[in-house]
C-alpha cells in the first residue's frame, strides 16, 4: 500500500497539470492513524465530487464495543459519528479556493431523524467514514498544493477530532447509543400493550416553521402532557436522567379520532406521529414520540398514476363502466388516489393508517345523511372511509388515527376520541358517545359488500428501465421528493414520511435492484418489498450501488422503509403489473 508520502509526491508531481492527471490518485494510502481510500476521482471540478473513505482501525479509534453492541446502539453511535465528522468539517474547511467544487469536503449527514446510513461503518475491526471531496483546480489546472492542504492536513485533523474516542464528546456519544436503543425498545413494547403510538410527556411537537424540522423554541412551545386516562409508563433499557421509565400518552389499537378547533394542534400531533416511525436526534423534542413501524400517512393525491389497484372497497360501479377491480389512471382524482393509497399501503403490510382531514378528499371521508337522501347510493361510486374503517380493524387489524375537526359523524365509529385544546390533549370519548346517542344522524351505513381480501399485484420487470442515452443506469434523487429513474421522473411530492434525500436516492436504486433481482412474474409487490427489506438490513446499503467495483463506496444512501419504496414503485408511470 502506498504511503502518505507517496500521496504528497504524486500531488506535487501533478500540480499544474490538466485535471485528468488526478486519476493517478485512485488507490489506498496508509496514514499514521488511518487508511485513506480514494475510490473515485471526479472528471472535472464541476462533476460530482470524488469519493473517499477514511478507515481507522478500532485499536486506534478506541471506541468501546459497548457502543455498538447491538444494531440499535450501532445505529445511534454511527449517526453520532457522522454528525461529529460533519461538525469537524465545518470548523476545518471554510476555505473553498478554486473552481467548481474545489476544496469541498462533505459527509452525508442527516437531519432530525436517525437513519441507517452508508456514510459510516462501525464494527469490531474499524470505523470508516465515507466522504466526498472536490479536488481543487483553477479552471482545469490542478492545484496540487491546495489538494495537499486538503488531504494531508485538514483531512487528518478531521479524522482525529471526529473519529478518535479520546477527542470525542464521550457522554454525548453514549447518550446517542443509549437513546437509540431506548427508542427501539419502546417501539417493540407497543405491540404487547396493544398500542399503535406513544407520545412522551414533555415532548415538544411543534416545529420552528413550516419549512423546518427543528423544534419550536422552548419558550413558545407548549410541552405535551398526556390526558391522565391515556397515560402509560414504559420501561427504558437505559436510564435517562436517572429514570428507568418514561410516561406519556398511549394511543391504542383501533380507531382514534383527534378532534378540536382549528389551530389547536391536531395536525402537529399527527405529523409527529408520522415521523415517530424514526428515532430523532437528542434535542429534537420528539425523541420519545414512537409510532408503530408500519404506520403510513394516507392522503389524497390527485394527479398520481394508478396501475391496476383493486379499489373496490372504496370505489365501485364507476360511470362509463370503468374498472374499479383493476383501476388504472394517469391522473387520479382526490378520492380514487386516496383509496389507492390505502389499498397499496395495506398491500405491503401497513397496520396503522394516519389520516388528516387537511389533506383528505372530503367525499372520501364523509357522506352525510342529507347527501345520502339527495344522491342515491347507486349514483355514488364512493364508499366513504367511515363505512370501512371498522371493518378494516375487525377483519384485518388495521388501526386508524384520524384528525377530524369537521364532522361528528365519526363519533359513531371511534374507539377513542382525543380533543386538542390549546395544544393539550383531553380524552372525550364518553362525551362524543353521548352526543352520538342524543343527536342521532339519519346516516345509513353504505357498504355494498364485505371486504374480505386485499388484492395483491405482481410487478413486471420489463416495465423497469433505468437506462438513459448511453448510460445503462441513470438514477438520481432530484431533491427530497423526486427520483429520476432512467428517462422517467417519479414524483414523491405527497409521500410525506420520506424524510431524507439519501432515502430518496436509495429508493431509486432499490427499484432497479429489486426489478433485476426479484421480479420474476410470480412474486408480488409485498413479497418483493419484504425480500428487499431483509436483504438491505442484512447486507447493508452498499449492496444497492450497481457501479460498485473494487471496493468503491456506495455514495450517500440512507435506509428507506418498504412503504416508501413501494410508494415510489406505485408512482413510477411506466409500472405494469398483473393482479394475483
Ligand atoms: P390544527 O391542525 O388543529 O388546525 P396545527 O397543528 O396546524 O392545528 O397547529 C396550529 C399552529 O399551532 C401551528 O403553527 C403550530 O406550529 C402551532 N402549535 C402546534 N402545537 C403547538 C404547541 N404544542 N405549542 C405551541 N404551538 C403549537
Ligand atoms: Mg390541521
Amino acid at each position: 500500500m502506498r504511503s502518505e508520502q507517496d500521496l504528497r509526491q504524486t500531488l506535487r508531481r501533478i500540480d499544474g497539470r490538466g485535471y485528468k492527471a488526478y486519476k493517478d490518485l485512485k488507490g489506498a494510502y496508509r496514514f499514521s492513524v488511518f487508511t485513506l481510500f480514494i475510490d473515485h476521482v471526479q472528471g472535472d471540478p464541476f462533476a460530482a465530487p470524488s469519493k473517499i473513505r477514511v478507515r481507522v482501525p478500532l485499536e486506534t479509534a478506541k471506541i468501546p464495543s459497548d457502543l455498538f453492541a447491538n444494531l440499535e446502539r450501532r445505529l445511534g453511535s454511527s449517526d453520532f459519528l457522522i454528525r461529529s465528522v460533519h461538525k469537524a468539517i465545518q470548523t476545518e474547511s471554510r476555505s473553498h479556493r478554486g473552481t467548481g467544487k474545489s476544496g469541498l469536503i462533505s459527509i452525508d449527514v442527516g437531519g432530525q431523524e436517525i437513519l441507517p446510513r452508508a456514510a459510516m461503518v462501525l464494527n469490531t475491526d474499524f470505523v470508516e467514514a465515507r466522504m466526498e471531496v472536490g479536488l481543487p483546480a483553477r479552471g482545469r489546472t490542478i492545484l496540487g498544493r491546495e489538494a495537499e492542504a486538503m488531504l494531508l492536513d485538514k483531512l487528518p485533523r478531521i479524522v482525529e477530532k471526529a473519529l478518535l474516542y479520546e477527542h470525542l464528546d464521550q457522554s454525548a456519544l453514549c447518550a446517542f447509543a443509549d437513546y437509540t436503543e431506548n427508542y427501539f425498545a419502546l417501539q417493540k413494547q407497543l405491540k404487547a400493550l396493544r398500542l399503535v403510538a406513544f407520545v412522551a410527556d414533555q415532548s415538544v411537537l411543534p416545529r420552528e416553521s413550516g419549512i423546518s424540522q427543528k423544534p419550536m423554541p422552548a419558550a413558545e412551545a407548549v410541552p405535551f402532557k398526556s390526558p391522565p386516562e391515556l397515560n402509560v409508563t414504559l420501561k427504558l433499557p437505559n436510564a435517562v436522567n436517572g429514570r428507568e421509565t418514561v410516561s406519556g400518552m398511549g394511543i391504542s389499537a383501533g380507531i382514534t379520532l383527534i378532534v378540536g378547533g382549528g389551530f389547536h394542534g391536531k395536525s402537529t400531533l399527527l405529523k409527529a406521529l408520522e415521523r415517530g416511525v424514526y428515532p430523532h436526534v437528542l434535542g429534537d423534542g420528539r425523541e420519545y414520540v414512537v409510532t408503530d413501524p408500519t404506520a403510513v400517512k394516507i392522503r389524497a393525491e390527485d394527479g398520481r398514476r394508478i396501475e391496476k389497484t383493486d379499489i373496490r372497497p372504496f370505489i365501485n360501479h364507476l360511470p362509463g363502466g370503468k374498472n374499479a377491480k383493476a383501476f388504472c389512471s394517469d391522473d387520479a382524482s382526490g378520492s380514487t388516489s386516496q383509496s389507492a393509497n390505502i389499498i397499496e399501503a395495506l398491500e405491503v403490510g401497513a397496520e396503522v393508517l394516519l389520516i388528516d382531514e387537511d389533506t383528505s378528499a372530503t367525499n372520501f371521508m364523509i357522506r352525510d345523511a342529507r347527501m345520502q337522501a339527495l344522491v342515491s347510493k347507486d349514483l355514488e361510486p364512493i364508499t366513504p372511509l367511515i363505512d370501512r374503517i371498522h371493518e378494516m380493524f375487525d377483519r384485518f387489524g388495521i388501526s386508524t388515527v384520524l384528525v377530524m375537526g369537521g364532522s361528528g359523524d365519526y363519533f359513531q365509529v371511534a374507539d377513542t376520541v382525543i380533543l386538542m385544546r390549546e395544544y393539550r390533549p383531553f380524552l372525550v370519548t364518553e362525551q362524543a358517545r353521548a352526543i352520538a346517542e342524543s343527536m342521532k344522524t339519519e346516516r345509513k351505513l353504505e357498504r355494498e359488500f364485505e371486504w374480505h381480501k386485499i388484492t395483491e399485484r405482481i410487478p413486471l420487470a420489463q416495465s423497469f428501465d433505468a437506462s438513459k442515452g448511453r448510460k445503462d443506469v441513470k438514477i438520481e434523487a432530484r431533491g427530497l421528493r423526486t427520483i429520476q429513474f432512467g428517462t422517467q421522473s417519479i414524483d414523491l411530492q405527497n409521500v410525506e414520511q420520506l424524510v431524507d434525500i439519501s432515502q430518496t436516492r436509495a429508493i431509486g436504486y432499490a427499484l432497479h435492484f429489486v426489478a433485476t433481482r426479484w421480479m420474476d412474474g410470480r412474486r408480488t409487490i409485498r413479497e418483493i418489498m419484504h425480500l428487499a427489506d431483509d436483504y438491505l438490513r442484512q447486507n447493508g446499503l452498499d449492496a444497492l450501488n450497481p457501479f460498485r467495483r473494487g471496493g468503491e463506496h456506495p455514495g450517500s444512501f440512507a435506509l428507506p422503509r418498504i412503504f416508501e419504496i413501494a410508494a415510489a414503485l406505485n408512482r413510477y408511470r411506466r409500472l405494469k403489473v398483473e393482479q394475483k
